[in-house]
């Protein structure tokens, strides 16, 4: 039996609350520290978990022992003799995948927003006794996780209640737990047992996507080399009515996703949602590799109390984007043609934000923790997004390898590189490493191309890259109606600026976020009506703009702009040679 023990019971599923009993064996000698993390990896944010504990106590025995909050994390338990048992309850209303949540309907925990870190214990196993909640409407419930099974006759057995190990505190909240009355589908991949756990109303038509999912993940699972590092894994996703996100984790990943995504039974087309959802599954899987266990140096340990720094997340996150979409299409799950209209989106995505010019991924990776996961209205001005640019460094780096080594080598070279020197070694990536795997590979010189890409503010030159393999990349307008140059949000009928962009119409004129807008040239604004006075107007004109700012009426003179040429398309070249429809064929071809 492991020294440290937890039981996790919802004991008031109605109350969203979890109760939590955590037995020390021998707890250390001068008082013992238990702490919750301040954040979760994969998600780069202090969140201060342990502001839901609502209540905790510690017994020896029979007797109370005081405990001490030391700071917003952190208790120590006073001296005592024998074993310390400290019972708390945890608040779980927070429907996202990076806390935990629990109703009358489901329950779903991250171990980092339940578990109590036992401080001199970390690197010990651990067991996890999960519990039902009490009465006959919850008889029905199963659990979904990736725990290993205790084994012996207190063991869970799989998909039940009952105890659940693990080797260290970093495993015990690596493996989120969901629970209730789910749907289970399975599938092999590689002779690999996934799941695919759906917990909220939904109809779905469970073989395709099963099948499409193999596809994609035996695509991966061979790009880094079989076998795969995990023994089993499992999708746990949460159908809702409107909701998007995904954290990756050693051998699961919790999703949130629009029931709408999941594909519909019989429906012939793939819809974009559809697509976005393989895409998101596709992202989280591939984080197996690229950030559970190749990692930066920066996170090999772990510092769950505080901001973990490091300026490669354009690499992390970055690259996990650029083949989360790519694993789709060479896995031949979506089309060429609907690659490259995904890869043009994440163009204009970046084209879009003047912040691209002011921050270099590498900032922004360092700065995640107050800007990109902190966005305000003035974030298109003021960040660039390390997914989307990453993704478009990981785009760069790959066909300037393809086309410099006329097809000898690739990022995939470079990835099974960070695979065979990081992954398999547990051995941090250093910050100038990524560029280090590449040069390794290649054999080129590519500080410059690191330099200008990472750390610089320029546009990279896709064009030129793209052209290499016998791709166009062209921008258009998106439309001919003039623009205020903001984004708006509906309130009811009226319409809000929530983000005004640099240089704009609006903001030359003086709107600001906020501001609700009032009328155009005297006639109401509605939010069905701005769309309909802009079109009756043309670029350049200057029309009068009221609105209302801390609920004064202000009258604003702006002079609207053109659309701007900001949406990219990509498409084959009208002339290409051999050798670049050869290399397109290396890139985006089957297998
Ligand atoms: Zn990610």
């Amino acid at each position: 039996m492991s020294a440290v023990r937890y039981r996790i019971t919802p004991i008031h599923p109605e109350a969203h609350l979890f109760e939590v009993e955590l037995d020390i064996d021998k707890p250390a000698a001068d008082g013992q520290l238990l702490s919750l993390p301040a954040w979760i990896p994969g998600s780069y944010m202090i969140r201060e978990f342990a502001r839901h504990i609502v209540r905790i106590d510690a017994r020896d025995g029979v007797r109370a022992v005081p405990l001490t909050k030391l700071d917003k994390h952190t208790w120590r338990a006073a001296p005592c003799d024998g074993a310390l048992r400290v019972r708390y309850e945890v608040y779980a209303w927070d429907l996202s995948v990076r806390a935990a949540h629990l109703d009358t309907t489901h329950g779903f925990f991250n171990g980092s927003s339940v578990f109590l870190m036992v401080h001199g214990c970390e690197q010990q196993p651990c067991e996890i006794d999960i519990r039902p909640p009490a009465g006959r409407a919850y008889k029905e419930w199963r659990v979904a996780t990736t725990l290993p099974e205790a084994g012996g006759r207190s063991g869970a057995k799989r998909h039940g209640f009952g105890v659940y190990r693990a080797a260290s505190y970093d495993e015990l909240i690596d493996h989120p737990v969901e629970m209730g009355e789910f749907a289970l589908y399975e599938f092999k991949a590689c002779g690999v047992p996934h799941e695919l756990v759906v917990t909220g109303r939904h109809d779905i038509d469970a073989a395709r996507l099963c099948a499409d999912l193999k596809r994609v993940c035996e695509w991966q699972i061979r790009l880094f080399g079989e076998p795969a590092p995990f023994e089993r894994y499992v999708f746990l996703v949460m159908a809702v009515g409107d909701g998007y996100g995904g954290l990756e984790h050693r051998s699961s990943t919790a999703l949130l996703c629009s029931r709408n995504d999941l594909p519909a039974p019989g429906a012939a087309a793939m819809s974009d949602a559809y697509r976005g959802f393989l895409g998101l599954c596709s992202h989280e899987y591939f984080h197996s590799w690229n950030v559970k266990r190749i990692k930066p140096a920066a996170f090999v340990p772990y510092d769950l109390r505080v901001e973990n720094y490091t300026r490669l997340l354009w690499a992390f996150e970055g690259f996990t984007s650029y083949y989360d979409d790519l694993a789709l299409v060479r896995s031949g799950v979506i089309t060429q043609d609907d690659y490259l209209k995904l890869l043009g989106k994440t163009v204009t995505q970046v084209m879009r934000g003047s912040g691209r010019l002011k921050q270099s991924v590498a900032d922004s990776s360092f700065d995640a923790w107050i800007k990109y996961y902190r966005q305000d209205e003035n974030a298109p001005n003021a960040i660039v997004s390390y997914y989307a640019k990453g993704a478009l460094v990981a785009l760069a780096l790959d066909l300037t390898l393809r086309s410099k080594s006329r097809g000898a080598v690739s990022l995939d070279d470079v990835m099974r590189r960070l695979w065979a020197d990081h992954g398999l070694s547990g051995q941090g990536v250093p910050e100038d490493g990524i560029r280090r795997a590449a040069e390794a590979v290649s054999g080129m010189k590519l500080k410059r191309f690191f330099d200008e890409a990472t750390e610089g503010t320029d546009d990279l030159p896709l064009d030129r890259l793209l052209h290499a393999v016998g791709l166009d990349l062209a921008f258009e307008a998106a439309g001919s109606t003039p623009v205020l140059g903001v984004k708006t949000a509906n309130d009811g009928d009226n319409v809000k600026l929530t983000q005004v962009l640099d240089h704009g119409a609006a903001q030359r004129a003086g709107l600001s976020a906020g501001d609700v807008l009032v009328a155009l040239d005297n006639l109401r604004i509605t939010a069905s009506s701005l769309d309909t006075l802009l079109k009756r107007r043309n670029a350049g004109d200057e029309v009068k703009i009221h609105a209302f700012r801390r609920d004064e009426l202000m009258k604003f003179r702006v002079r609207l702009d053109a659309p701007p040429v900001d949406q990219a398309k990509i498409g084959p070249a009208v002339r290409a040679s051999a050798a670049a429809k050869e290399l397109l064929k290396q890139w985006l071809g089957r297998g």
